[in-house]
């Protein structure tokens, strides 16, 4: 595993109480950064399984911790402004700065594009699109006004790199969105020396990914391999883990990926070279 030099930075993970975003959280203290862990603590109402809770929050922040750096947890639904600036403010007012964005946060629910309620579509796309936007644009005037450079990696998906049907117009389109919101924070931050970059995972296993099993069945993993192949081609059966996705993060949030803006890399188990 490569090792990060993330000394005296500080990370703001998104979506930080279990799943992806507390395997990043845990991951960049692990590198010696300190991390201010968002989460939203409590349920969206189109969103069909559990999100995380305070308590998974707080372990998360324990988890930091423990590998010698400071956490600070924060209650913030992203796709509300007023409570992303707060959590902005909270962040620079405990730790001075932040260096990183880890724009993780993201909810899934499911009804075919012609059946989609209005507010499905608002709650999908205000925290899998807007959300990733408020947060670039405040923690990236932070950055300006800072002048000292900084990282922003986003979280898009497979399904923003191609059309995938079984109800999933929304998350599509949003993820879609992250792409281009990616590439255009490039080119309007590169003169602050800020890298905007987004990873697109595959199947991962995930809160996320378990919810969605209970909540619609496994027929459901099923009728979408029959569509798309595996998953993950390494392995038929197996999902990828978060790991996987968070040494990608790592690695866009560093120096070694200096001259790497505005690009959407596929950690994807081979889902997209089929
Ligand atoms: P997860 O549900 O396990 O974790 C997501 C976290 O985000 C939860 O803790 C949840 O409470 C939090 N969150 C949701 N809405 C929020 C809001 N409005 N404000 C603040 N926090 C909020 O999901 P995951 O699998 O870890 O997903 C992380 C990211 O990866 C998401 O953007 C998701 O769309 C994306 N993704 C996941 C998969 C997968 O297979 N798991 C595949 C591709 C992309």
């Amino acid at each position: 595993m490569p090792e990060y030099d993330f000394d005296g930075k500080v990370a703001f993970v998104t979506g930080a109480a279990h799943g992806q975003g507390e395997s990043h959280a845990v991951e960049y203290a692990r590198h010696g950064a300190d991390v201010v862990a968002l989460d939203l603590g409590e349920n969206k109402e189109t969103v069909p399984y559990d999100l995380g809770t305070d308590d998974e929050l707080e372990a998360t922040a324990e988890a930091v911790r423990e590998h010698g750096q400071e956490a600070l947890t924060v209650k913030a639904d992203v796709s509300e402004e007023a409570e992303v600036a707060a959590a902005v403010e909270a962040a620079v007012d405990e730790f001075g700065k932040i260096d990183i964005l880890a724009n993780n946060a993201g909810i899934e629910s499911f009804a075919d594009a012609v059946e989609l309620d209005e507010r499905m579509w608002d709650e999908l796309l205000g925290t899998n699109l807007k959300g990733i936007w408020l947060c670039a644009k405040h923690v990236g005037k932070h950055f300006i006004d800072r002048g000292d450079g900084g990282k922003i990696v986003n979280t898009a998906s497979v399904s923003g790199m191609t059309g995938i049907p079984l109800g999933n117009a929304h998350y599509v389109s949003a993820k879609w969105g992250v792409r281009g919101l990616t590439k255009t924070l490039a080119l309007e931050l590169a003169e602050y020396d800020v890298n905007v970059n987004a990873v697109a995972p595959g199947g991962v296993d995930t809160p996320m990914v378990t919810g969605i099993m209970e909540a619609y069945g496994e027929e459901m993993l099923a009728e979408s391999q029959a569509l798309s192949g595996p998953w993950n081609v390494f392995d038929e059966e197996g999902m990828q883990d978060a790991q996987s996705i968070t040494d990608a993060y790592m690695w866009l949030s560093s120096d070694a990926a200096r001259y790497v803006t505005g690009i959407t890399l596929p950690v994807d188990a081979g889902f997209t070279a089929k």
